[in-house]
């Protein structure tokens, strides 16, 4: 499990494949199979992602588990192609709110980690803010967490159904959820072409490098094959 922001989390959960499936799907065509990877099975993996050959890298697959604020599960919700719930052939599970499950948590940027509006785009973020009124802001967004919590917790006892007492669930951006996620190695490299751009937020920037990280150790040539050729 790798860390990621302040409680969140990065686990892969298990994974299907490695590069010579890749290599080895794209030479059934010549049924032809080998069982180390060569100096030209690399060439053929860099060959296919950079003439947008891509069915060879959807034999392999990823999961992972992902503990993050619902601002970025929202953004990682729009990767739809062989990453998400609304295709048949993968799938999005995540922790229902409608139980009280487990405990609930807030993202809570710390006093230096709150950033400026930028100076000339109308997304994105500019210069760190400094500590003076970083420290005001942290302050403030636990208050808010508090004061929510408090009446979240007075809604249970009055025996509110949670799935209706969640309404009171402060800052609803910064609270902390939990889901599954299964993907194709090759909607994996379209997620982190866009997610480990410097115009992505920050935050979903920081999950993107780490799934970075572990799919590389998992598939070192496929991954820098595809983020070296696919949307650029
Ligand atoms: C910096 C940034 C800012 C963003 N801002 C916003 C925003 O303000 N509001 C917002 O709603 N979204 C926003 N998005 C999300 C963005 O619009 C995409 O939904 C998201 O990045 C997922 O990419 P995708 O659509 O390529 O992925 P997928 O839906 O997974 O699609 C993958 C690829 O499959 C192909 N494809 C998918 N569907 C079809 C189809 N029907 N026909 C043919 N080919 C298809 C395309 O090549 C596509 O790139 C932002 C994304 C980024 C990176």
């Amino acid at each position: 499990m790798k860390k990621v922001l302040d409680k969140g989390y990065v686990r892969l959960v298990d994974v299907m494949g490695s590069d010579l499936s890749v290599v080895n799907s794209a030479r059934v065509s010549f049924n032809k199979a080998t069982e180390t990877l060569r100096e030209e099975d690399i060439k053929l993996i860099h060959f296919l992602a950079k003439n947008d050959h891509t069915s060879p890298f959807r034999h392999a697959t990823l999961q992972f588990e992902l503990y993050a604020p619902l601002m970025v599960a929202r953004q990682w919700w729009k990767y739809i192609i062989g990453s998400s719930h609304q295709d048949p052939f993968t799938a999005w599970n995540e922790s229902s709110r409608r139980y009280v499950t487990e405990s609930i948590e807030f993202y809570v940027p710390s006093e230096s980690e709150w950033r400026g509006k930028p100076e000339n785009q109308k997304q994105g973020s500019g210069a760190p803010l400094g500590e003076p009124l970083g420290k005001a802001l942290t302050e403030k967004l636990l208050l808010q967490i508090e004061s929510g919590m408090k009446n979240y917790d007075w809604a249970i006892e009055q025996g509110v159904a949670t799935e209706q007492a969640r309404l009171f669930i402060p800052s609803a951006y910064g609270l902390m959820v939990r889901w599954y996620w299964t993907v194709s190695l090759q909607g994996v490299a379209h997620f982190l072409t866009q997610r480990t751009d410097s115009h992505a937020q920050s935050e979903i920037r920081n999950y993107a490098e780490t799934v970075k990280e572990i799919a590389l150790e998992k598939f070192p040539v496929s991954v820098e094959a595809l983020l070296k050729y696919t949307g650029k």
